[in-house]
């Protein structure tokens, strides 16, 4: 039996480890954290992530938590349009997932035939040319035909393996909060959109109604803010205070959403990328192979919600290509495949990055005329890059 170890519990590492299950791998999990467990906050995932999912087999796991997100066009703070809202056909339309709803759906999915060891943390890899890979954690080696990394944005396994991509601040911090059902504010009509203004961003989701059929189990109301700078020292306390000033006068629903907001309920991080993206994504040794995977392979800011569904994708990818194919040619078609298409989402997501920077009377002006023409544009690509990317040997 072919054999896998896993590094990281974070959406991309349970994805691939119930998929390698499924076709029959013998798959170790390792997650440092001593339990499994997202941040209690929301992902949007747009139709490229769904599909992902749904080769995966967890379609109909997703279909009992995902709440459809409909098109709420783009607004300045003062209330004017820069992107109207458009009538999006259904299948085109993202989903929000609140995360602990996401994970049970993924943990679900792991089956029998993952052994999960939590509270290891991996410190080191081997990926000699002839060996067998291997992960150690200082006092137990892990070896495995695969190794797939996908321990996130700091990865030390890329850090050994792939040492030219560095991860670097992106300039920006974000907060985020899922406002339960029962505290959400009663809000006239669709909860959705987003509002750009100099170097701030405010974006807001429903998680429907609790235990309604067809959203999250939990419910509420998501929303996330960004702004240019870096992360607040501050208690979460004055952190929420700080943003009820920054966000004041903002259109509606954003005063009553960060006034209905716990300080409890508060999620602050730094937003970083990585710069450049590996030269590889897959590291043959002779008998088996290491691949990086998710946030480990192309950390990038949040600004296109991608993130998730590109690791969802790079699980979908790998899991096809294994049934497919011996494993080198598997790692090689993984590494051809999946490096040119982070780095154009990756591409997209820096035009998105360098649009929310902007700062400056004279050049929000400029902006602001821009955006008119660039935001569809880039809006328009993105949603065409999420719709039209296809599993291989997709079966859906
Ligand atoms: C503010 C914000 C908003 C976002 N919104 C969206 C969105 O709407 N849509 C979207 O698609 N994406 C979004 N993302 C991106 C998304 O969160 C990430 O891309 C996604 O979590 C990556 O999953 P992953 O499994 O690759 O890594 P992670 O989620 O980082 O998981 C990595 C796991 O590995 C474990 N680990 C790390 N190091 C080790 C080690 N040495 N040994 C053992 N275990 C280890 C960690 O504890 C963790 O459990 C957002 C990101 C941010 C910051």
């Amino acid at each position: 039996m072919r054999t896998a170890v896993v590094v990281g519990g974070g959406p991309g590492g349970l994805a691939v480890a119930g998929a390698l299950a499924r076709s029959g791998w013998q798959v170790t999990l390792l997650e440092r954290a001593d339990r499994i467990r997202p941040e209690p906050t929301a992902v949007v995932l747009w139709p490229n992530g769904v599909r992902a999912l749904r080769s995966l087999d967890l379609g109909a796991g997703l279909d009992a938590i995902a709440t459809p997100l409909p098109d709420g066009g783009v607004r300045r703070p003062d209330g004017h349009w820069l992107v109207q809202p458009r009538q999006t056909p259904v299948e085109r339309l993202p989903v929000v997932v609140h995360r602990e709803d996401l994970h049970d759906a993924l943990i679900a999915g792991l089956g029998e035939r993952v052994e999960l060891r939590t509270g290891v943390t991996v410190r080191t890899v081997r990926a000699a040319p002839g060996e067998r890979p291997a992960v150690g954690d200082g006092r137990h080696t892990y070896e495995a035909d695969l190794i797939v990394a996908a321990d996130g944005a700091d990865s030390v396994i890329r850090r050994q393996l792939a040492p030219e991509a560095t991860l670097v601040s992106s300039g920006c911090a974000a907060w985020r909060a899922v406002i339960p059902w029962y505290r959400a504010p009663r809000l006239p009509g669709p909860v959705g959109g987003e509002i750009l203004g100099a170097g701030y961003r405010f974006v807001a989701a429903s998680l429907g109604d609790r235990g309604a059929s067809g959203g999250s189990s939990r419910g509420g109301i998501h929303w996330m803010a960004t702004a240019a700078g870096a992360p607040r020292p501050e208690p979460p306390e004055t952190q929420l205070a700080l943003l009820r000033r920054w966000y004041a006068g903002w259109p509606a629903p954003v005063d009553e959403l960060l006034a209905a907001t716990d300080p409890a309920d508060l999620v602050q991080q730094e937003i970083r990328e990585l710069r450049p993206l590996p030269r590889a994504y897959g590291f043959p040794t002779g008998p088996g192979a290491v691949v990086l995977l998710g946030d480990a392979a192309h950390a990038m800011p949040p600004h296109l919600g991608q993130g998730t569904c590109l690791a969802f994708e790079d699980a979908a990818t790998l899991a096809a290509l294994l049934r497919e194919s011996t494993l080198p040619d598997a790692v090689m078609a993984y590494d051809r495949v999946r490096r040119p298409r982070a780095a154009a989402v990756v591409r997209q997501t820096r035009r998105m990055s360098a649009v929310l920077r902007t700062r400056g009377r004279l050049a929000l002006r400029a902006r602001d005329a821009a955006l008119g023409t660039i935001t569809p544009r880039l809006l328009g690509s993105a949603a065409a890059m999420a719709t039209q990317w296809r599993p291989p040997s997709a079966s859906s």
